[in-house]
């Protein structure tokens, strides 16, 4: 049997340990400053001339439970009272969709997140739906998800949203092995996300699960056998590795042996090696942070394909990857702060950054880290330099590594990279530009 400890650093890694989260994360965004916020207004006073399209985001920040290993800002529900939230949602929501920018966007994605936001009723989730339709632009071609738990979405509540045109699921699966589902707290068991998923299916819907490997106790056999099993439930997957976060339940169970503790640095690469392999035979391509897709628009989404310049306008108590060309922000995590904030008539963010050119310059590098080419004549249109004028040391060591490649159209990374794509990311994001 495989074990975390069996494992031995290979020679040949370019690096001692993976990373896995890019460097823009909202934790890193500055509280929000009376200037910025400013700025933000006066932006979104102007004319959205990317020629991008957009995602919208509609957070239900709700979940009946709390998932040991999870730091999402998330209410219980049954402290919530959630037709006066969803009231204070559109609230916000039409609060964007006066602005000029938004009025000059065009969003090819809704998708409802959070949080569970199915802990609503299938009509609440519809009506929300609704009012975004009305109130944004929707791309001829668009696509509308939801996220939702297996306790929560009961067969009809499915019936009821693929009949409406939901395009896809998410389902927060993580594994399929029950034993370590009940350590981390997941309230429904594998069969019933079984059960929910093949239902989804057989609709026609498309369902995305995210799959999480190096987990506390996991074994090699285990984590192998929840991807032969989302591959054999034909669905699409995130998988990404366990990042134990400050202030989890799991950091806490970890701390007192309530936990084992999570697999080692190799342990963990193979665990990534693994699925990378597996879904890759399997017909599967990597794309984007850490997804594997068999469905071909997936593979060329706006909202990534568009990073950093494209946007995501995100909504509701807690959200935090709201983006819009320069603009960075995260809302208020409270709920009933959130509410107030609101009803008050006020956009309810928390954090807001607006990134300087050589911050955009980082930003337009990290697209390596999406699996995502820099072009060299985009770099040169926005900054008036190339890749390699600004990051020579970066771009030389790393192309010296065999991690990446450049020609004169543009900079890639290669086979070899993809399982340091991480690490390439953060080597943009921690040295200072020339
Ligand atoms: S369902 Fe998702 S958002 Fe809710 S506690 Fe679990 S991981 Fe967090």
């Amino acid at each position: 049997m495989t074990t975390a400890t069996a494992h031995e650093k290979s020679k040949s890694d370019a690096y001692e340990s993976r990373e896995n989260w890019p460097p823009y994360t909202y934790r890193d965004y500055p509280a929000i400053k009376p200037e910025t916020y400013e700025a933000f207004l006066e932006f979104l006073n102007t004319e959205n001339t990317s020629g991008r399209l957009m995602e919208l985001q509609p957070w239900i920040s709700v979940c009946d439970s709390k998932c040991a290993f999870c730091y999402f800002p998330t209410a219980p529900t049954n402290k919530v009272q959630i037709e006066r939230y969803l009231e204070l949602l559109k609230k916000e929501l039409d609060m964007y969709a006066k602005t000029k920018y938004v009025k000059t966007s065009i969003f090819d994605e809704i998708v409802l997140g959070g949080g569970t936001p199915s802990v609503l009723t299938a009509e609440q989730m519809i009506d929300l739906i609704d009012f975004c339709k009305e109130r944004f632009n929707t791309n001829k071609e668009y696509f509308i998800k939801v996220t939702g738990s297996s306790k929560t979405l009961a067969l009809p509540k499915i019936d009821k949203l693929a009949a409406y045109g939901v395009y896809q699921m998410d389902m927060g699966a993580q594994t399929f092995d029950d034993k370590i589902r009940k350590m981390l707290c997941l309230p429904d068991s594998a069969a019933d996300v079984e059960k929910a998923i093949r239902h989804a299916r057989k609709l026609g819907l498309c369902v995305c699960v995210d799959l999480m490997y190096n987990l506390p106790g996991q074994t090699m056999e285990s984590w192998i056998d929840t991807l032969k099993k989302a591959i054999e439930l034909d669905v699409e997957i995130d998988a990404y590795s366990l990042h134990v976060d400050a202030g989890t339940l799991l950091e806490k169970m970890i701390k007192t042996g309530k936990s084992p503790p999570v697999g080692n640095a190799e342990f963990e690469k193979q665990m990534y090696l693994a699925a990378y392999n597996m879904l890759t035979e399997a017909g599967y391509k990597a794309v984007g942070h850490d997804r594997y897709s068999r469905v071909e628009w997936h593979m060329r989404e706006n909202c990534l394909n568009g990073w950093p310049w494209g946007g995501i306008l995100t909504t509701g108590a807690g959200c935090f990857m709201g983006y819009l060309q320069r603009f960075s922000y995260s809302n208020i995590e409270n709920i009933d702060e959130y509410m107030k904030t609101v009803s008050a008539g006020k956009l309810p963010i928390q954090k807001l950054s607006k990134s300087t050119d050589d911050e955009m310059m980082r930003r337009e590098m990290s697209r390596l880290y999406l699996r995502l080419p820099v072009s060299k004549k985009e770099f040169m249109e926005k900054f008036g330099k190339l890749p390699e004028d600004v990051f020579p040391d970066q771009l030389k060591n790393l192309k010296t590594k065999g991690l990446i490649e450049i020609d004169d159209k543009e900079v890639r990374i290669t086979k070899q990279g993809e399982v340091w794509k991480g690490n390439i990311a953060w080597e943009f994001a921690q040295k200072t530009t020339s």
